[in-house]
């Protein structure tokens, strides 16, 4: 075996007894699609139709335009756009899959609702800490750099790694390469690069994927990010805060689209010093707010316990209804508990 996350009791059985009856299955995601969410999803729908399955592959919302170029998206819906024809295909479901998120808000509200008003089957496979018990199967290890080195353990043990071709490999490498922050995040074991290896022998071009999430980069997004850090990264705490915030004026002025601030909390992070960062985007109604951190620091405690968010230690999220400037009031009064309690 190359991975190592074990299916727990039960879980196999499921697989071999329960969902061979399947046929018609759904897929669905976290809201704001990260490389990790599309990559897990378009993998696991590579290979449910190489088992025979009728798949339908539905984001919450708008995947951003550095990630449209995934295999397996076709056919694939944005709840928020089409919502009756999704929720036909998810009336019709005999099972739904529920990939890297932990808990069902975190589909959005309306896609949430629709969700929680079904009996069908649910089977969840995700890294974040402390999943909800909503699925028949809850396939979580927290230990997993991604849910796309889930998606191939998944496989691993089904015996099913033949369904594995270069397509299915390639969303894989980018649901790693994005959620382990291109291969150098703690969570990067030596079997995540055996898993690659693996990948490289079924004729994933790490090259080509690189190309298209990094270097893909439209003029105007550069300048948002140029101004973002050379305008709106403030320091606090002697130093050992970072922040950037935007607003709907500013990100407009940039002509904004998803996935262009995708990074930017990281790279407040990267500055010498800095223990803790945050990123503070305005959307229509709501501020999204990301908050990244070193070693003991822990923003998964301080995204619960202030903005009823979460996600991992060092890289949790939350939405706020609060005003921006009220927003970062909050924050830069309450944000040294973030880094006192974890001396
Ligand atoms: P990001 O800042 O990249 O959006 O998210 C960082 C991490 O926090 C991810 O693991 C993500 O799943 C989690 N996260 C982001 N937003 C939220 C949120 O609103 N609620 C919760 N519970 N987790 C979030
Ligand atoms: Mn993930």
């Amino acid at each position: 075996m190359i991975t190592d996350f074990q299916f727990r009791e039960g879980e196999k059985e499921y697989f071999q007894r329960i969902f061979p009856q399947a046929q018609r299955i759904v897929v669905t995601t976290h809201k704001s699609p990260d490389g990790d969410a599309a990559g897990s999803a378009t993998a696991l729908v590579g290979i449910l139709r190489a088992l025979g399955k009728q798949v339908t592959l539905i984001f919450p919302d708008t995947l951003p335009d550095f990630l449209k170029w995934l295999p397996n998206l076709d056919g694939y819906m944005i709840y928020e756009w089409e919502t009756t024809k999704a929720d036909i295909a998810i009336d019709e479901a005999d099972l739904i899959f529920s990939l890297d998120y932990n808990r069902l808000h975190r589909v959005g509200s309306a896609l949430e609702q629709k969700l929680r008003s079904k009996t069908t089957d649910f089977v969840l496979i995700d890294h974040h800490e402390e999943p909800e018990a909503f699925a028949c199967v809850t396939y979580s290890h927290t230990r997993a750099c991604s849910t796309a080195e889930l998606i191939y353990a998944w496989a691993e043990q089904m015996d099913w790694l033949q369904w594995i071709d270069e397509a299915v490999g390639t969303s894989i490498y980018c649901g790693i390469m994005t959620d382990s922050g291109s291969f150098r995040f703690a969570s990067v074991t030596a079997s995540v690069h055996r898993l690659v290896a693996d990948l490289k022998d079924r004729g994933v071009n790490h090259v080509a994927i690189h190309q298209a999430v990094y270097d893909s980069n439209l003029l105007d997004r550069m300048r948002l990010v140029g101004y973002a850090i050379s305008e709106k990264l403030h320091l606090l705490q002697d130093g050992k805060v970072a922040f950037i915030s935007l607003t709907q004026e500013e990100l407009l002025r940039f002509k904004y689209r998803p996935g262009d601030t995708e990074g930017l909390v990281n790279q407040a992070l990267s500055v010498e010093g800095v223990q803790l960062a945050a990123f503070f985007r305005e959307g229509n109604n709501e501020i999204k707010i990301s908050l990244r951190s070193r070693g003991t620091v822990d923003v998964n405690q301080f995204a619960a316990k202030h903005f009823g968010g979460g996600g991992h230690k060092n890289a949790a999220g939350a939405n706020s209804h609060m005003l921006m400037e009220q927003l970062l009031e909050y924050f830069e009064a309450h944000i040294s508990e973030a880094l006192s309690s974890n001396p």
